[in-house]
């Protein structure tokens, strides 16, 4: 563990607010300290209100916040006497405390303040720090984690047993905070959840933490616990894992009752340990902490019997269910970590962002649980615990508000073509309602496209079948499955009639026209007839099919034949629930292929203005890129669903055409 303080960069966090942003960062940073929204920090200033009466305020972590990228907005101040007088109740539900916190809040657009703020308030120091690091609950998930604790640690902490965040907790924390701190006290350790630690400045309270992780971490050094057994390598045999991973997702999303994506890791950590023969007693105990469980839920599945797994789940719901103090709703009994000899860690999640959060959790709880069995055995918490963490009156209510999700959110595209023109404008279409796309194209460029975690660009040959199949293994790897088929890349050379038409010219069109479409639609096939609402494939034809022109010959037959290829799989999937319907655009201008100068030598041909050339067309209107991917990803939509085998022109209306 790393300190990561440096003077200049905290140079340009002025203010005590600003310290405190700074080291919340620094913990951030550092994914053995907290993951994805988890720990929280505080700091209490003094300020004088809009009556000119001074005030003691804690700024405390809101909740939606991330340490890593928090700001000083990310901050709810939350008057100090109020939380203080809170803290004297005997009582307050979770609600009530929420309730008190945002009416107590000095500015009414701040975030919901954390439910650990109580606790930060009680604690008699500026700054608060609390993570969730590895080391820390590595150690207390054993048998005699707090005997590990005392001895690791001495009087310089306070020792918390486990109890649910929120109200009883902070009431607790003041509780042994006051009856046992010493002068040597800088943190508290809350068993099987975390750390805290305090100081007068934000750099003091920060270093404290690094001392105490680094104890923790030297302590698991000297018992032998520190370094990871060496994982054995993955199989190199194992390949063409797609379609038993698009079936496993099947299952999952019918468990679920909703679209969900599902992420493979196949590290040789992570296949390592989804392989070990004691898989079954090391991984069904619980997360490292409590709040993972959100994410996780209670226990990975291991193998791909999703029936059995949800079996299980109702009865563990409806097991600790009539226990809990209001009634509960089920959550979906779908298992969000899958554990598999094949496949090796799979995470389920709602989008591509939820699935890699799930990844970064279970792979630390991978290391923790490995350290911790090092040490004689991982422990987690019960399942009545994790019960009350999972089904928490807050987490359930904002379930209750959460609203209506984009509509093709966790469900997979595919674009060929992808790296530009119409393409691009399908992958931007598609990303914007919601999917996970893989984005293929010849150029390289593809992959750059986009920088975040539902876009997979990867540069692909489509001519070539090794190629697309490792273009499709690689993208089920990451996404789950395929729902939706864009079928668009192709090629127009520039006119060459007939008599004077080259076989290699011929050849080449076909090739990348038909042939390579042939291929993507047989090789998709196995993973549309998985896709939970069905699949969906669109062909970015041509007018040239209805209407071809001189000098296109090689390129209007090409588009006639995938035409043709089109019908024929409409005709022939719809028993697997796959639609195949296309669209026919024309004179779309907007894409590499046509340069200013290209346009108005087009233009002056005709004896028109490039503007006038550009809305040749009973409509007179101009046709765009993103023209036709709207029209390409509505098809894939439900305006859709009942439609197979069409074909829609998209060309502002063609006289020869119509
Ligand atoms: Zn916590």
């Amino acid at each position: 563990m790393k300190n990561l303080w440096n003077d200049d960069e905290a140079k340009h966090y002025p203010g005590e607010l600003g310290q405190r942003v700074y080291t919340s960062r620094l913990l951030g940073r550092d994914t053995t300290l907290v993951l994805h929204g988890g720990g929280n920090t505080s700091v209490k200033l003094t300020e004088t209100n809009i009556l000119g009466k001074k005030e003691h305020i804690l700024y405390v972590k809101g909740s939606g916040w991330d340490l890593e990228t928090i700001e000083a907005d990310g901050f709810s101040p939350v008057r100090m006497a109020h939380l203080l007088a809170l803290a004297e109740l005997d009582k307050l539900s979770d609600p009530q405390m929420v309730n008190e916190l945002k009416t107590q809040m000095t500015k009414a657009s701040a975030p919901t303040p954390s439910v650990e703020t109580i606790l930060h308030a009680t604690l008699p120091y500026k700054y608060v720090d609390h993570t969730h690091a590895d080391a820390i609950v590595a150690i207390t998930n054993t048998e005699n984690g707090k005997q590990r604790i005392e001895e690791i640690y001495g009087d310089t902490v306070v020792i918390i047993p486990y109890i649910m965040p929120g109200f009883d907790l902070a009431r607790l924390c003041a509780e042994r905070f006051s009856a046992e701190a010493t002068d040597n006290t800088i943190g508290m350790v809350l068993l099987n959840h975390g750390i805290f630690s305090f100081g007068e400045t934000a750099k003091e309270s920060y270093d404290r933490m690094i001392q105490l992780v680094c104890r923790a971490e030297e302590y698991l050094q000297q018992q032998g616990a520190w370094a990871l057994p060496q994982p054995l390598a993955p199989d190199e045999h194992a390949t063409a894992l797609r379609t038993t991973t698009a079936k496993l997702r099947y299952d999952v999303v019918k468990a679920a009752g909703k679209t969900m994506l599902l992420r493979c890791y196949r590290d040789p950590r992570s296949v390592d340990f989804a392989r070990r023969h004691d898989v079954a007693s090391l991984s069904q105990q619980g997360p490292a902490t409590p709040d993972h469980v959100i994410r996780t839920k209670r226990l990975p599945m291991l193998g791909r019997n999703v029936e059995a797994y949800t079996h299980q789940y109702k009865e563990y719901f409806d097991g600790y269910a009539p226990g809990a103090k209001e009634p509960k709703t089920m959550l979906d009994p779908a298992p969000r970590v899958i554990l598999d000899r094949d496949l090796g860690l799979v995470c389920a999640g709602r989008s591509a962002k939820d699935t890699a959060i799930v990844g970064d959790i279970y792979q630390h709880t991978i290391e923790v649980i490995l350290r911790a069995t090092a040490l004689g055995g991982y422990r987690a918490l019960s399942a009545r615990d994790l019960f009350d963490t999972e089904y928490w009156d807050l987490e359930q209510a904002k379930l209750r508000r959460s609203g209506k999700p984009p509509q093709f959110s966790g469900e997979v595209a595919l674009v060929t073509g992808a790296a530009s023109g119409i393409g691009k404008a399908c992958v931007d279409s598609l990303l914007q309602r919601g999917a996970a796309v893989i984005a293929l194209d010849l150029k390289s460029a593809v992959e750059a496209n986009y920088e975040r975690p539902d876009y997979l660009g990867l540069e692909c040959d489509i001519t070539d079948n090794a190629q697309v199949e490792q273009a499709l293994e690689g993208g089920v790897q990451r996404f789950g499955g395929l729902d939706m088929l864009i079928l668009n890349a192709g090629i127009f050379p520039g006119g060459c009639r007939i008599d004077t038409l080259s076989d290699g010219d011929w050849h080449k069109v076909m090739s990348i026209n038909v042939d390579a479409n042939l291929t993507l639609l047989r090789e998709a096939h196995p993973l549309l007839k998985r896709a939970p609402n069905g699949g969906r494939v669109v062909v970015v034809g041509s007018k040239n099919v209805p209407a071809p022109g001189p000098g296109a010959a090689a390129y209007s037959a090409s588009k006639a034949a995938l035409n043709q290829l089109a019908r024929v799989a409409a005709l022939e999937w719809g028993s697997d629930n796959i639609r195949i319907n296309s669209v026919h655009p024309n004179a779309v201008f907007d894409t590499a292929l046509w340069t200013d100068e290209v346009l108005q030598a087009r233009a002056s041909h005709y004896g028109l203005s490039v503007e006038e050339y550009k809305r040749r067309n009973v409509l007179s209107t101009e046709v765009t890129s993103h023209d036709v991917a709207e029209l390409v990803a509505e098809m894939c939509g439900p305006l859709f669903a009942k439609t197979t085998g069409a074909q829609v022109p998209i060309d502002g209306g063609n006289e020869r055409v119509i």
